[in-house]
């Protein structure tokens, strides 16, 4: 919901009326005759937690037994001091996991109370605290499944709460600023730290352990954020959210699929385990853009024949992968993940594997997501 502003309505008439150029007619400014109801000057924001590094506490700088996910989400509230000066905000425990442990019931769980609660009149954006590992993953896949233009904020940090600089307490209060801001409606689900906003689905984790990791790398960066002032210099051209196809609607899980992962001397033996393991996709981290040596490229084929979704993705970290040119992917039946980097391609396909297993109308969702 737009800040409302702190002036009143009558106050603000005489500010324009004693400011108003010389030389020119004053305004007839009618005099309101109703004044809304009491209304909340600020948003109201739900922070949803699930784990990571943000909540999480480490001994000794930098030394062993650190555990993510470990500190509440009442903690992390009260470790972020000014928040109650962005919005009202409220808290829920969804997950108390580090995000390499991430898993579809945390996601049905998070996905369907966050559509629950942005269908409330009475909520206005999310936040949820998550690991860094896997954040792109569940923002990509919250992108495809929720229903609301509403802002939803994925927020992670890269240093424990117990940290000297921990990066956390700034990255929150960032990310409610982001939530609360009526800007930030229709961008699709949103990843704040270090500063940045990104959309989740062109933002990667390019860094193991710097603060600034999370990379847009094709697209770019939605806008920054300083101290809670947001910016925001690109937009987003593909379907997500309020225009998604996708739903969680009667579903109980979603379908297999694995990565295969290319590289010198490779062959068939990985993609030839994901069949018998029962993946009903089959996504090919390649090299360059896309490909595998010859062996591997018969065993995806023959996955393809047997009528598993083949989409060839790029292990390189950046780029487009096209069909049709080096391989020739109408003869092998594949399909390209183009700009999705294979963690993400997974996401889109189980969500596109919910509707078709028809390889051409994948290559369509591949193109509009
Ligand atoms: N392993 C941690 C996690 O993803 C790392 C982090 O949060 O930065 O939960």
């Amino acid at each position: 919901m737009p800040k409302r502003s702190m002036i009143p309505l009558a106050l603000a008439v005489l500010i324009a009326i004693a400011t108003a150029p010389c030389g020119l007619a004053v305004p007839q400014a009618a005099a309101p005759t109703t004044v809304p109801a009491a209304v909340p000057a600020l948003a109201r924001i739900v922070i949803l937690a699930t784990g990571g590094t943000i909540a999480g506490a480490q001994p000794k700088e930098g030394g062993p037994a650190y555990k993510s996910g470990t500190l509440s989400v009442e903690a992390l509230v009260k470790a972020t001091p000014g928040l109650d000066a962005l919005a009202v905000i409220t808290s829920e425990q969804i997950a108390s996991i580090a995000s390499q442990d991430m898993n579809d019931f945390v996601w049905f769980k998070l996905a369907r109370r966050t559509n629950q609660l942005l269908a409330s009149p009475n909520v206005d954006g999310i936040v949820v605290t998550h690991g860094t590992d896997t954040l792109e993953e569940t923002g990509y896949f919250l992108d495809l499944v929720l229903k609301s233009g509403k802002p939803v904020v994925l927020v992670g940090s890269m240093r424990p709460a117990t940290s000297l600089s921990a990066d956390g307490p700034l990255n929150l209060y960032n990310a409610v600023a982001v939530a609360a801001d009526v800007a930030a409606r229709g961008r699709g689900v949103l990843v704040v730290l270090n500063d940045e906003v990104h959309a989740a689905r062109d933002v990667q984790k390019t860094n193991s352990t710097s603060l600034q990791t999370f990379v847009s790398v094709n697209r770019g960066k939605l806008g920054e954020v300083y101290y809670g002032k947001v910016r925001y210099f690109n937009v987003r051209t593909d379907r997500h959210t309020t225009t998604s196809e996708f739903s969680l609607d009667g579903l109980e899980a979603l379908p297999r699929v694995d990565i295969v992962y290319a590289h010198e001397g490779v062959d068939g033996t990985m993609v030839r385990a994901a069949v018998a393991a029962g993946a009903k996709g089959i996504v090919l981290a390649g090299v360059g853009d896309g490909n595998a040596a010859k062996d591997m490229i018969d065993a995806l084929a023959e996955a393809a024949r047997k009528g598993i979704v083949v989409v060839r993705s790029t292990r390189v970290g950046s780029g487009i992968v096209r069909r049709n040119i080096e391989l020739d992917d109408d003869a092998l039946g594949f399909a390209v993940a183009l700009e999705l980097n294979p963690q993400k391609a997974r996401v889109l396909l189980r969500m596109a594997l919910t509707k078709t297993g028809d390889v051409r109308e994948i290559q369509r969702i591949f193109e509009q997501y």
